[in-house]
């Protein structure tokens, strides 16, 4: 029997066939006679998997020589605030100027944090009465000449509303990829820091990738813990601690998946294509509903509503029967949502399209 489908926002679905091969390697790794999660992180067949995963997700989103890419720990919400130590500058908090949008939950938590260490301008925010339904334009964005950085969400998790560019800007540009990373071919040049939560497009939760570039490292604000410091990791090639061994070599799984599949570029046509079938589903049809301006749409996490929120209960319970998993929206905007990170397949997309068509019939 195949297994359901998982909409979940993250942790979310892991590549079946990558599940498989850590099943098959879950006892012996390599003849190793150890499990992953057994081994020092300091012998040589982990000191393999690490740099084999480092050099294929630098393969993958192509990253330039002068960029370090470090896995650590702490979510993304520990680089809410390492980001700021390691980028600000200034002794007085109110030197250290720090440029920022508003689009959603997350860069909303983003902006919370950097206010401990930054003065913080947020050179736009999209909030209307407490929701957000689009990205700024380049236009609309007020960047202050002193800012350290700018710091933006491409993609917000929980709002389903992402930038259909990257901002121009001639600060580094800091950017919470979370839920957008790997789903794309990116150019990783514009960026200073680029920063996500494993537990979407990586892997298992525990894990961060970071990649910072090499001149922004090293300058961290006096008092800065050395754990938090970029330049301790990159020194140390993320080994200053003991790592998320077992999450790195998951991703290390997931990375190769991606180049199996011919890496990002296919990736981002078949992300395109199953978030069209969903928001053309929605669009067309007055039972659903999508508020999120169309130009700025998650390719990646897709909210609607359900036209009568009394039938959400049957909706839910209607889906998980349907073998269609955590549909539910995020408890702050409510209704459902529905996450289609790169593991997820196409024909998961085509059974939730289809199971909407039909619970419309049914109750519309
Ligand atoms: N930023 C974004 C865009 C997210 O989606 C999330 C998690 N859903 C976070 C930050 C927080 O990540 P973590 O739980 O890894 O700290």
């Amino acid at each position: 029997m195949s297994r359901p489908y998982n909409f979940s926002a993250g942790p979310a679905m892991l590549p079946e066939p990558v599940l498989k091969r850590a099943q098959e390697e879950m006892l012996d790794w390599h003849g190793s006679g150890m499990c992953v999660a057994e081994m020092s992180h300091r012998g040589k067949e982990f000191l393999s998997i690490a740099q084999q995963a480092e050099a294929d997700v630098r393969e993958l989103l192509a990253v330039p020589d002068n960029y370090r890419v470090l896995f650590l720990q702490g979510g993304a919400s520990l680089q809410f605030a390492m980001a700021p130590m390691n980028l600000l500058r200034g002794t007085e908090k109110s030197q250290r100027k720090a440029d920022y949008l508003n689009t959603g939950s997350w860069s909303k938590k983003a902006i919370a944090e950097a206010k401990r260490f930054a003065s913080v301008n947020v050179a736009a925010s999209t909030e209307h009465d407490g929701t957000f339904t689009r990205a700024p334009a380049q236009a609309e964005l007020s960047l202050s000449a002193d800012a350290a950085y700018l710091h933006y969400t491409p993609n917000e998790t929980i709002q389903g509303v992402e930038f259909p560019y990257v901002p121009d800007t001639d600060k580094p540009l800091v950017a919470d990829m979370s839920s957008t990373i790997l789903s794309r071919p990116i150019d990783v040049s514009r960026f200073g820091v680029i920063y996500a939560g494993a537990q979407k497009n990586i892997g298992p939760a525990g894990l961060t990738l970071v990649i910072v570039r090499d001149d922004l490292m090293g300058q961290a604000m006096d008092g800065t813990p050395a754990m938090l410091d970029y330049k301790t990791h990159a020194d140390a090639e993320s080994m200053y601690n003991t790592p998320p061994t077992y999450a790195w070599y998951l991703a290390g799984l997931v990375f190769q998946w991606l180049k199996d599949l011919g890496g990002l570029a296919g990736m981002a046509e078949i992300n395109q294509r199953k978030a069209g079938k969903l928001y053309a589903a929605i669009d067309g049809s007055d039972f659903y509903a999508n508020p999120v301006q169309p130009d700025c749409r998650s390719w990646m996490n897709v909210p609607f509503t359900l036209a009568n929120p009394n039938l959400d209960a049957d909706f839910l319970a209607g889906a998980k029967d349907a073998g269609l998993l955590t549909l539910k929206g995020h408890r702050s905007v409510g209704g459902m949502r529905a996450s289609i990170y790169n593991a997820m397949p196409e024909a998961g997309v085509d059974a939730l399209v289809d199971f909407m068509a039909e619970f419309e019939r049914a109750k519309g």
